[in-house]
């Protein structure tokens, strides 16, 4: 797919942005606190509804203003599709082609992204809730019902964990209502994690091979899901149903003394090896660096499998710290294919050569 356009109005240090025309290939230049990485954030929120950056709509918001709009026109396989999204305190409006969306799920995906930023190397170090959120975000953008599970089990868990903090020091004629909401925590999380595994089984396969293609065959990349229960291969419903079930009459006790759910999709973790050795405890920073983009290069190959079309990819600030023979990979891999969005301080650290026909967008003070 392809972005023809934006338009942005009171977002982030936009007060107003018209760009026409965008290329395959668009470099976006400009110093320090310009308003680039506002830009490329303003393509992933139109895509996915919300920031990579904040889970907080008010921050988009230009200050002093009490709404945000956005819109891009987006090229499809089978069409145009216009997108149209505004932000307020009091909550979001999705349209396509002038049409409101009563679901923000039927919004979400229609345009698809992929961001590689600098705090992506947090996915291979930091702790296993942003693991989950890349998880989430990922999977979301192609299957909206996982997003539905997703909202529903958050809602259950938070009126488990409620009634969990109310039951210590009660008999245990007090518990009847814990069986309730055991089978709709089930319900949602069993879909959940089957959906992870699905999905980490298909980045395995494709990240895999592009970290083999980045280093030279050198190292061979593994990902390893981590369930809060059952194993990591089984598929099967019932059996995760049973599972899940099992692992929460066995936490019970401990639950109760806590006053918190301690099994489910809320506390998976998915861990990385190279040549067979942990990542996040033995890789080197370049290491760590190369496993995230061949995620995010994975990610790509994914959504193209299960869509039938390339997203958009969105680097910002990352290509100019990688070493040239990478950015070469990097740029090669998807050239002609997928329409990329490159933020930068400068085109000297950039691989000229490769990027002869972008078109560069200078920023400066969200201008
Ligand atoms: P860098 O090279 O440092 O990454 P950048 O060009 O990517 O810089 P941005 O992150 O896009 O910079 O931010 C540009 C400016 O936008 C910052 O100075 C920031 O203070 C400002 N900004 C952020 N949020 C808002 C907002 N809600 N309203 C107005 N300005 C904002
Ligand atoms: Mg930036």
């Amino acid at each position: 797919m392809f972005v023809k356009n934006i338009r942005l109005q009171h977002y982030r240090n936009y007060e107003h942005l018209h760009l026409d025309s965008f290329g395959d290939v668009n470099l976006i230049i400009g110093q320090n606190a310009q308003g680039k990485t506002n830009l490329v954030e303003a393509l992933f929120v139109l895509a996915l509804s919300k920031s990579h950056r904040t889970s907080k709509d008010k921050e988009l918001i230009a200050f002093d203003q009490s709404h945000a709009h956005m819109a891009a026109e987006v090229e499809k396989k089978y069409g145009s599709l216009k997108l149209e999204l505004s932000l307020s305190t009091q909550g979001k409006k999705a349209r396509i082609n002038g049409l409101e969306q009563r679901k923000l799920s039927d919004f979400i995906g229609t345009l698809n992204v992929v961001m590689f930023a600098p705090e992506d190397l947090e996915i291979v170090k930091g702790t296993p809730g942003i693991r989950r959120r890349f998880l989430d975000m990922e999977i979301g953008q192609v299957t909206p019902s996982y997003l539905f599970h997703l909202q529903q089990y958050q809602k259950v868990l938070l009126q488990r964990n409620n009634l969990l903090k109310s039951l210590w020091g009660k008999d245990a004629s007090q518990q009847g209502m814990l069986d309730i909401w055991n089978a709709q925590l089930v319900e949602h999380g069993v879909k959940i994690v089957k959906k992870r595994k699905q999905f980490i089984k298909k980045l395995q396969k494709w990240a895999e091979s592009i970290h083999q293609g980045i280093t030279n065959g050198l190292e061979e990349l593994q990902l390893l899901y981590l369930p809060s229960f059952s194993n990591t291969e089984e598929e099967d419903e019932a059996v995760l149903f049973e599972a899940f079930m099992i692992k929460l009459s066995q936490v019970k006790d401990q639950e109760i003394r806590r006053g918190m759910t301690l099994a489910g999709p809320h506390r998976d973790d998915l861990a990385f090896y190279i040549n067979g050795k942990e990542v996040q405890t033995y890789g080197s920073q370049g290491q760590q660096r190369t496993t995230a983009l061949s995620l995010k290069l994975a990610e790509i190959e994914l959504i193209q499998e299960e869509i039938g079309e390339y997203p958009v990819l969105l680097l910002d600030d990352v290509l100019s710290e990688l070493d040239p023979y990478r950015q070469t990979q990097l740029i090669e891999t998807f050239q002609s294919k997928v329409q990329t969005f490159i933020t930068a301080t400068g085109v000297e650290s950039l691989n000229a050569d490769k990027l002869k026909d972008a078109r560069i967008y200078t920023v400066h003070s969200g201008q």
